[in-house]
This record gives structure tokens, sequence and C-alpha cells, in this order.
């Protein structure tokens, strides 16, 4: 066809094969330590079900048991018909697991994040976040239309400098971070973050995300861990990692979940969650509380697995305060033949690469469902891959 439209999809997708950028999904078995794909079983290292929670039985039945109660879909948005008494029930779980006033259930953390950030900021105000932020709270300061400054991963000095040059300028400032980063395994130092919100009167947007479930005492974070949680922030989470389910949520004062009841069009004009996920939330957040040994487990695999690839002399390992694990490599290429050969020997990881971070890594993810001997083969695996000069 002349002047084909479209034609430009096909050149970008031939570039995107080029620069070994390509990706697609792979059909996988039922979540768990071992995982099968095409009929191969493998250990699985490249899950979020840090707690082992997505294939629990008390959340499959806790699941099917809303499902007969209230159906499959919530047929529309919260404020219209899609509100049912689990929604509330799970946000007064997880504002208790938070311990704050309120929280406010969206049916992603994507969404959470974009929403959010929409509602709270708009063009008259200026938004600062980590360069290794998360795709949706970028996103999130797009849609919102402010003024969005990335400043260099983890720089306070940096921080410091813009809100000095800039916060004048603007009528509101949201300050926006990841608190366990999740392409790179490490913790923001939010103590830091929480004193320069305060100084120079902005807002605090933490992405809990990879945190929640995982960190603190009871497992409400990191905000818990850094004993910040009487500082005022705003948090978000998944429910769709260590609470083995799916959805997001925004916890934090009452008004301000209150506003983005009103306010957050990624949370008024979208479906409600399922019953189905909301159940199996409630179900996950119980078992955070109750079973304080399943994080001990988490925590003891990332101490034997950290160990091991020291002991072994892996290079490349990211500085990690989480489960999240990652081995920097030369490039894409060289990143997707160690996860290939890993595959062949049985396990399981992400190859990730650019665009989605600055560097090609492997990205191991820990769960308290490993065992110390599964933990072993992967330490065995990474050994055998760097004798071939890929570690
Ligand atoms: N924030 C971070 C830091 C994430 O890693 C993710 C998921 N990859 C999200 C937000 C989005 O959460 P969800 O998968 O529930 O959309």
């Amino acid at each position: 066809m002349p002047n084909d439209p479209y034609v430009w999809i096909d050149r970008a997708l031939d570039a995107i094969h080029r620069a070994n950028w390509y990706r697609s999904p792979q059909a996988i078995s039922a979540p768990g330590a071992v995982v099968e794909i095409q009929g191969q079983r493998l250990l699985n290292f490249a899950s979020n079900d840090y707690l082992g929670l997505a294939g629990d039985r008390r959340l499959v039945e806790a699941a099917v048991a809303a499902t007969r109660t209230y159906g499959t879909g919530t047929t529309g948005s919260r404020l219209i018909t899609g509100h049912r008494p689990l929604h509330r029930e799970l946000e007064r779980a997880i504002a208790d697991l938070k311990q704050t006033e309120d929280a406010l259930v969206f049916s992603s953390g994507y969404l959470a994040n974009l929403g959010t950030i929409a509602a709270l900021v708009g063009k008259r105000d200026l938004i600062l976040g980590d360069r290794y932020n998360h795709s949706s709270l970028k996103n999130g300061a797009i849609l919102s239309g402010a003024t969005a400054i990335d400043y260099p991963h983890a720089d306070l000095e940096a921080l410091r400098e813009l809100l000095s040059q800039h916060r004048d300028e603007y009528r509101r400032c949201l300050m926006v971070t990841d608190s366990i980063f999740s392409m790179d395994g490490d913790l923001a130092p939010l103590p830091a973050l929480l004193d320069l919100a305060d100084e120079f009167s902005c807002m605090l947007l933490v992405d809990e995300a990879h945190a929640t479930g995982v960190l603190g005492a009871t497992g409400a974070g990191a905000i818990e861990a850094c004993g910040c949680r009487e500082c005022p922030s705003i948090q978000m989470g998944t429910l769709s990692k260590a609470l083995g389910s799916l959805g997001g949520y925004v916890a934090g004062r009452r008004q301000a979940i209150d506003f983005l009841r009103n306010r957050a069009p990624t949370w008024i004009y979208t479906t409600g969650l399922s019953p189905a996920d909301t159940a199996a939330a409630i179900a996950a957040i119980a078992i955070v509380r109750d079973e304080p040994e399943r994080r001990a487990r988490l925590w003891q695999n990332v101490a034997s697995l950290k160990q091991g690839l020291e002991r072994v002399g892996i290079e490349g390992a990211l500085p990690s305060d989480s489960p999240i694990v990652c081995i920097q490599m030369r490039d894409a290429a060289t990143v997707l033949e160690a996860g290939r050969l890993l595959k062949k020997a049985g396990i399981l990881v992400a190859a990730v690469r650019p665009p989605t971070v600055p560097t090609s890594r492997l990205r191991l993810t820990v769960m308290a469902s490993h065992t110390p001997e599964q933990c072993a083969v992967l330490v065995d695996s990474l050994k055998a891959l760097k004798e071939r000069g890929l570690g």
C-alpha cells in the first residue's frame, strides 16, 4: 500500500530486535518455587511472589468463596455499581497493617500511581523523582501535567540543590520514590527524604511495591523498617507481589484518601477490583500478620544467596537491601545468553536489559518458599556461568 501509515511499526520492531531488546511473554504453570514452561521444570528465581502466597490454599479458597458469593466481575466503577463490602474490609486491613488512618484499593499498583500523582499535582506544581523510579511513577508525572525533574539515583545532595533552586517557583511539590527499587533491589534513603520533604514543605509519595510484606517487623514495609511511621507521607503499593493477589493501594491520612476517592481518575473511571482478588489479598494480609516466620525464612534465603555469591566470587552483584539481587553483565547479548544457559540448567531468572534498565543484568528474586538447597543450586549455576566468562 503506498503511504502505509503503519509501516513505521515494522521498522521500529526490527530496530528492537537488532538491539536485543525484543521481549515476549512465556506461559508458566501455577506459581511456586518450581514452575513448568513448555514441559520443562525450572527452579523459579524470577517471581515477585516473595512470601510464596500466590498459590497458597487459603488465598485460593478465599478467592473461590468470594467468587461464589459476589460473582466474577464487579460490573462497574466503585462509585456506581462496583463497590462490595470486601473492598472496605481490604482497605481497613491495609490501613491496619500500615498503621495509617485509611487506604484505598485500585485495580493495579500501576493505576494507583498514575491516579494518585495526577490527583495530587497539576500544571502549577513540581515533581522531583529518583531517576530509577518505576515506570508508573514516571508516567503518573506525565499524566499530571506537572513539571517533573529526575534527580540522580539516591543523590540527596542533588535533590537538595533542585529543591533550593526550584521549590519556590511552584505551588505544590511532590517528591516521589520507590522504597525498594524494583530493578536494583536497594533501599531509598527514606529518613533523609522525609527530612527534606519537611524542610521544603513537600509531599512525599513512597512506592512500597517491593517492600510490603517483606520489610519491617510486622511486614508493613520500608517505612516501618526505617522507623518513619510517624512522619507524614503517602504510601502506595501493590497486592500482586508479596501479597500474592492483584491490585494496588494507597495508604495515608483520612483526608488524603477521601480526596483521592473524589479526584483520582484511575480509581473513579475504572471497574472495581474483582471479588476474587480482593478476598485473596485480605487472606494474604492476615497471613503476613500471623506468620512472621515466612518473612524470617525469606530473609534467611536472601542471606544464604548473598553469602553464596560472595563465596564463589561473583563480582557484578549490585548493592541490595531486599530479596531482589541483580548481577550486572556487559551488554544485552551477554545477559540474554546467561539467561538462556541458566534455563538450560533448569533455572528461571529475569534477563533485564535496556530500555527497562540503564545497564543489562540478571535479576534474581528470592522467595520464602525456596529451600536452602535450591538457593545453593542457583549459586552453583552462577559459578558455572562465571567460569564460562559470563559472570
Ligand atoms: N511500583 C513498582 C516499584 C513496581 O515494581 C510495580 C510492578 N512491577 C508497580 C509499581 C506496579 O504494580 P502492579 O503490578 O500492581 O501494577
